[in-house]
């Protein structure tokens, strides 16, 4: 059974190797960077100038990899209808998910960095069927602004870690050893 996270950056992704650590901590999986191209025209709204989420998902559905969870890391704008932007998106419980680093920036390396680790494992929290949290401080609560991005923390409380455990195990990943339960 395939028990690797890929990701997948598309343009001159910062914070690859702080993002997979990151990835690799909270899922327990092998994290692997994947350099197959992706061509994002399709997804393209030249009226808005902006990429469609929605639409990189389905591409991302074609991608030719075995991997068990697949996540593209871009540095273009993000919509989805309905929604001036996105931070990114996911498919709920199934293997694709995408964050832009965008919206996330800052001119601190470490807010940026911190930001970029924190919508990465939201997302894929979302593809292994978590739902927004209720408490603040984690992962999985809702962002709206970058405001609530720094407000959060970058790993799951532990009502989330515990679904995600049970999610992981499900699929064949043996539980994390507790590093990354908060205190
Ligand atoms: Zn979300
Ligand atoms: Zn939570």
């Amino acid at each position: 059974m395939v028990k690797t996270i890929g990701l997948l950056p598309v343009g001159e992704v910062p914070f690859l190797v702080e993002v997979a650590d990151s990835v690799r901590r909270n899922f327990c999986t092998e994290v692997e960077i994947l350099r197959l191209p992706l061509d994002l025209s399709s997804s393209y709204d030249p009226g808005r100038g902006q990429f469609h989420a929605g639409s990189i998902l389905r591409l991302l559905s074609t991608y030719p990899v075995s991997v068990l969870r697949l996540v593209a890391i871009l540095t273009v704008d993000l919509y989805e209808h309905g929604l001036n932007f996105v931070f990114g998106e996911a498919v709920s419980g199934g293997r694709e998910a995408v964050v832009s680093t965008y919206r996330l920036y800052h001119p601190d390396p470490h807010t940026f960095r911190a930001r970029v680790l924190k919508e990465v494992n939201h997302e894929l929290g979302h593809t292994f069927g978590l739902k927004h949290c209720p408490d603040p401080s984690c992962v999985m609560s809702f962002s709206n602004s970058v405001l609530d991005v720094d407000r959060k923390g970058e790993t799951f409380c532990p009502v989330c870690r515990r679904a995600l455990d049970v999610a992981l195990a499900s699929e064949g990943v043996s539980p994390c050893t507790g590093t990354t339960l908060r205190r």
